[in-house]
């Protein structure tokens, strides 16, 4: 699973002419077809919105249930980063999402199973879901434009760029991947089977199978190679995870979902979901490079293939823009690190847009960050007094900041929610983006 690359100057879209998506490969005859144990995890759809993919839905886990659309945070090491659990759960985020690359060198994917799992582990009693890492394995190899392929020999070229100055961390085999950590060097290896069982350790109730990240500096040729090897993980992700399901008696079931790849290749984005949708996943993600001014299109290709029955994850997004794009075309839950992120750089969101409390003019604003929010933060806390913290480098700013920035999302889209059953969501959106990007009525905002 990968995440947004935001460019610039967008790729261009590659559609299909009508009619000319290749037919689904058929699965090989060893993949099993189903798992007595996938009735404990579950999706089902409830209202839909005329003219549109957008739907509302609930996904059911063992730890609960998620009403969609949802944002999940991010808690990459097992932390929403500076926010306690219990701040989470206030803030409104009905799951969280961490990182199995992470987790397996630090502090060790057999750590989390022996705390039983990963919401025990943080004491998130809720839902998680975990990546399955190829993201963070694979764009080691690069640094140019977050994500570059990493085949050590390649037919073209362009398939084998590295950014000026950066060594090549990662390479991709038809088996899997060789990778150096980015902790201390040492090399380490992911196949399917070793995600899966990275994963099972970890026991999210959502998990993604392990898929090659590519980009769209790619050849067509290469898209295609790299499509085919996407799609023997998948099956090999299948049979290692119903294996282990078997194998590792008294725990609860863990979803898998399968990665959409495809690049910008409309031919290429709908095989992958006709390939992936005859497996026997619990859901699945819309992975790869997609761009800000192809998101919708690109998404709604996989929407149109993917089996109404079965969720879809989107990596990567958290501008009021793409929230609304992403739902209006089929994704049901998304994630991005940006709310946390950009409050440590002490930025936070408004209905007016995002603003920077670095700026001098907030140091005897007593106002909270935004007018009327609900959130912990906007109730206790003053612009001047986090403006203070933030001078102060005091530590304190990243968490009220984050918490703020965090409800501001999780709140947008549990509005675009109940606007899809109301059959307000295209109000909803005019409003909103037209607050957002109407101009910025805060001079010292950035
Ligand atoms: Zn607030």
């Amino acid at each position: 699973m990968s995440s947004s690359a935001q460019s610039t100057t967008p790729a261009p879209l590659h559609p299909a002419a009508p009619g000319t998506t290749p037919e689904a490969t058929p699965v090989s005859a060893d993949v099993p077809s189903s798992h007595p144990r996938q009735g404990e995890f579950g999706f089902t759809v409830g209202a839909r919105l005329d003219g549109t993919r957008a739907r509302t839905g609930v996904i059911r886990t063992p730890h609960g249930e998620i009403a969609t659309p949802a944002f999940i945070a991010v808690g990459t090491k097992a932390t929403v980063k500076a926010v306690t659990p219990e701040a989470v759960a206030d803030f409104g985020a009905q799951a969280v999402l961490a990182n199995a690359y992470h987790l397996y060198l630090q502090p060790g994917s057999d750590v989390l199973d022996a705390a039983g799992g990963l919401g025990r582990f943080m004491n998130w009693p809720g839902p998680t879901f975990t990546d399955s890492g190829g993201f963070q394995v694979m764009s080691l190899g690069s640094g140019f434009k977050k994500v570059i392929d990493m085949k050590a020999t390649t037919p073209s070229g362009s398939d084998d760029a590295v950014a000026p100055g950066k060594e090549r961390l990662a390479n991709v085999d038809d088996d899997g991947v060789w990778f150096k950590s980015h902790l201390n060097g040492d090399v380490h290896r992911f196949t399917p089977e070793v995600s899966m069982n990275v994963q099972h350790e970890i026991g999210a109730d959502i998990m993604f199978a392990f898929d090659e990240l590519t980009t769209l500096h790619n050849s067509r040729a290469y898209q295609e190679e790299s499509l085919e090897r996407t799609r023997l993980w998948a099956e090999r992700c299948v049979t290692e995870h119903f294996r282990l399901t078997d194998t590792r008696v008294g725990k609860e079931y863990q979803g898998l979902f399968g990665v959409i790849q495809g690049a910008q290749y409309e031919d290429l984005r709908r095989k992958a979901c006709r390939d992936l949708a005859a497996m026997p996943f619990d859901g699945f993600g819309i992975g790869g490079a997609l761009e800000k001014e192809n998101l919708g299109t690109i998404v709604g290709w996989c929407a149109d293939e993917l089996p109404e029955d079965k969720p879809r994850h989107l990596l990567g997004i958290s501008e009021p823009d793409d929230i609304f794009t992403a739902i209006e075309n089929g994704a049901d839950t998304f994630d991005c690190v940006s709310p946390t992120r950009v409050a440590r750089n002490s930025a936070f969101y408004t209905q007016h847009g995002r603003f920077n409390l670095s700026g001098q003019r907030y140091k005897l604003d007593f106002t909270p960050l935004q007018a009327g929010c609900d959130c912990y933060t906007c109730t206790h806390y003053t612009r001047a007094y986090i403006h203070h913290l933030h001078k102060a480098k005091e530590l304190l700013s990243h968490t009220l900041i984050s918490i703020h920035n965090e409800r501001f999302v999780v709140r947008l889209v549990d509005e675009a929610r109940a606007a899809i059953e109301t059959g307000t969501f295209f109000e909803l959106k005019e409003r909103v983006l037209g607050e957002y990007y109407a101009g910025n009525p805060d001079p010292q905002g950035a």
